[in-house]
């Protein structure tokens, strides 16, 4: 039997069931069964297993026979075969032989990431194992590498019983080694039974999560990491438990390995009640951990967008989330208590960054004004917070241009008096309520930098701090405000997700008019130098679980279909001109709004029940009714003035002696006959409103028992 350079002792690349490719060492040659035993240190455990050698050949073939390497020298770092007594014929999992091969701690450099998306191949190993370089010089560069057993023999020191002879001494001291490590492998694994925390309520999931993390390989994102230039961005940050969470000894469950993965650890019973961990992983353009600042985030975020606006383009930036993940954190800056440091926030990071690139020479010369916009979306109503919460009107006209009339557009010219509007803008947006985050969480937060050249618009940036996404699922409640709410979130955010995605894929058709907010962004959403990021922040907890897990998926969603723009066949931008596609059917009459409602629907079937498509349809109906009431009635109002005005007229007329009596018969019928028009038109329109309100509460009560829908 033939087993190359193969001993017992040497390293070997073997391949697992689930594909992993790592080092185990060789414990057994097994002449009978043409195999070899290897064991290797997994999660505080060894493990054993016997692979058949055209296995390990096909895997190593610098270990086949020294022979068949023509003309080569034979190898130093190799002992020679293997001699009958240090056969161990028993095959599967001789634990006994077992050889520690490092210290049980991590060792960062050379793990495996036993994660589903495998980024680095072969080269990393599991914990406690050995990496090897590609080249198969083993362990050389390693931390336990040559020193403990490929040791590289001197030239001069290559006659075969020298080398025989340290062999057995390298094995002997092998064995020593096995046993000291043993020992101390046992040692710490007593130490940290105790340091598991039993108060902790899921202190068994911790235990799990931890172990896990100890088989990570860790390489988070670093300054110096490369920043992508793509069209759309998406993002994930974790934030770190804070204070309530650490006092009820909430376990983290949310894992960031590197640069663009985050995986979430969800504690699951099966039916014996057996505690056990869903492992889920997620990939995204960047991942950042909890230790991550304002300023990094920022850095691969919303900074690589700030140039877009400069060169005539539209950017916008989102923080989505469930409410208490980070997104105003993250957006309007750092809370110390309850006031917040807006100077440490995206927007203002962005506010600073336009300012320097107005000083470079070839942006200085356009003359550019900088100006600032900052409103919020509450309930499909725009609020501008520049301007004491005015309630604002938005329009499209013939030519698709959105118009929100009245908005308040702020000169300004340098960081600190943004800071000042933000400021501004805050204290109107939270003002009169308990809680902050009780009313933010309801509503869009949109602050803009907007580049005008000559009055003009050059370019302009959005940044979005979005509702609660949980809300989304205030459809079924009882209170027809939240449920309002709720319905304009739903639809908001799923609209914003179709319109990124539509983005992404030079789509001709954008469903912009599903809601009030991918309305107002309309012009970010089309045209070929738009681009997007959208920072998915999700809160560690275990009680956050479902929540995160909603976020991440509604993020992969935005990104899987995020199609590189210079793919073929996919790319470029679509002329105006171009035929509308397939899943743009515009039926004569109907509301366009509602159209791209109902496209919205169709493309997230999973997430839309019938009913809640019918609640949409409803709810939707219910607010063009309003708006168009509240301006009737408003008219009507009007009007009302004027008549009481020409009444008044007609009344003082009739004091004087010899007034005309057929002048004021014929005018007073006339007004009479125009109010009872207005009137009974204002009465149709009120009694249809209510019917709507009551076709509203009956689609609710249908999704009502339905599983609650998310965003
Ligand atoms: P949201 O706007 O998503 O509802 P907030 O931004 O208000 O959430 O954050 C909720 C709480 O968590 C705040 O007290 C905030 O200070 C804290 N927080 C959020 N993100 C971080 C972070 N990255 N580091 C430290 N604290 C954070
Ligand atoms: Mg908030």
């Amino acid at each position: 039997m033939d087993f190359g350079r193969i001993n017992v002792g040497s390293y070997v690349e073997i391949q697992r069931s689930d594909g992993r490719v790592h080092q185990a060492m060789v414990t057994a040659l097994n002449e009978d069964s043409e195999s070899v035993t290897v064991e290797w240190f997994e999660n505080g455990e060894t493990k054993g297993k016997e692979i058949d050698l055209e296995s390990i050949f096909s895997l190593n073939p610098e270990l086949t026979s020294v022979s068949s390497d023509a003309g080569s020298e034979p190898d130093p770092e190799m002992p020679p075969p293997a001699t009958p007594s240090v056969k161990a014929g028993r095959p599967g999992k001789t634990r006994r032989t077992m050889i520690p091969l490092r210290n049980e701690v991590p060792v960062k450099e050379s793990r495996i990431s036993a994660l589903p998306v495998r980024r680095r191949p072969s080269t990393v190993m599991e914990q406690g194992v050995v990496s090897a370089p590609q080249n198969g010089n083993h362990g050389e560069g390693s931390p336990a590498g040559a020193g403990q057993l490929g040791k590289k023999e001197l030239p001069g020191q290559q006659q075969q019983p020298r080398r025989k002879s340290n062999c057995v001494k390298e094995v002997e001291k092998m064995r020593r080694n096995r046993e000291e490590r043993r020992a101390q492998h046992q040692e710490i694994r007593e130490k940290r039974a105790q340091d598991y925390d039993v108060s902790y309520p899921n202190w068994e999931f911790l235990v799990m999560i931890k172990e896990f993390r100890s088989s990570l390989d860790y390489q988070p994102l670093c300054l110096s990491d490369s920043i992508e230039e793509s069209r759309i961005c998406v993002c994930v940050r974790k934030r770190p438990l804070n204070k309530k969470e650490l006092g009820r000894k909430e376990i983290d469950v949310i894992t960031v390995p590197s640069k663009d993965i985050v995986m979430v650890h969800e504690p699951k019973l099966k039916v014996d009640l057996t505690k056990y961990l869903e492992n889920q992983t997620f990939r995204f353009d960047y991942a950042f951990d909890e230790t991550t600042t304002n300023e990094m985030v920022y850095r691969f975020t919303a900074r690589p967008l700030v140039e877009t606006i400069f060169e005539k383009g539209m950017a916008t930036c989102f923080a989505y989330g469930q409410t208490g993940s980070g997104k105003t954190h993250t957006m309007g800056g750092v809370f110390s208590g309850k006031t917040q440091d807006c100077a440490k926030g995206i927007y203002a990071l962005a506010a600073r960054d336009v300012f320097q690139f107005l000083k470079q020479p070839r942006y200085r010369q356009l003359n550019l004004q900088v100006n600032a916009t900052f409103f919020e979306i509450y309930s499909g109503k725009v609020f501008d917070l520049l301007n004491r919460k005015a309630k604002l009107r938005v329009l499209e006209d013939g030519r698709q241009q959105v118009q929100v009339v009245g908005l308040q557009e702020k000169e300004v010219s340098n960081v600190e008096e943004v800071l000042r509007l933000i400021e501004m803008g805050n204290n109107c947006r939270t003002s009169g309520q308990t809680s902050a985050n009780a009313q933010s969480s309801r509503s869009h937060a949109v602050f803009q930098l907007i580049l005008r050249r000559a009055g003009r618009m050059h370019g302009k940036f959005s940044l979005i701090d979005l509702a609660g996404n949980e809300r989304g699922a205030d459809t079924a409640s009882a209170d027809r405000q939240t449920r309002l709410e709720g319905a304009e979130i739903n639809k908001s955010l799923l609209a914003l997700k179709e319109c990124i995605r539509a983005l992404g894929q030079n789509k001709p058709h954008t469903p912009f008019r599903a809601s009030k907010l991918t309305q107002v962004l309309r012009d970010s959403f089309i045209g070929e130098n738009s681009r997007t990021c959208m920072i998915a922040m999700i809160s560690p907890g275990m009680s956050s679980c479902e929540h995160t897990l909603n976020t991440l998926r509604y993020a992969d969603r935005v990104k899987e279909l995020g199609v590189d723009p210079s793919v073929p066949g996919v790319g470029g931008a679509h002329s105006p001109g171009d035929a509308p596609s397939v899943s743009a059917p515009r039926s004569v009459g109907a509301s366009p709004g509602r159209d791209d409602l109902k496209i919205l629907c169709e493309q997230n079937e999973e997430e839309v029940s019938p009913q809640l498509f019918t609640f949409h349809e409803a709810v939707s109906h219910l607010v063009e009714m309003e708006e168009e009431l509240v301006e009737d009635h408003k008219a009507a109002f009007e009007e009302s003035i004027q008549w009481l005005e020409e009444e008044k007229t007609l009344l003082e007329m009739t004091e004087e002696v010899d007034y005309d009596v057929d002048a004021y018969a014929s005018q007073l019928e006339l007004i009479l006959t125009q109010k009872l028009e207005l009137f009974s038109t204002m009465q149709e329109k009120v009694k249809a409103f209510r019917a709507a309100l009551q076709d509203e509460e009956q689609a609710s009560r249908q999704i009502g028992g339905q599983r609650r829908p998310q965003a």
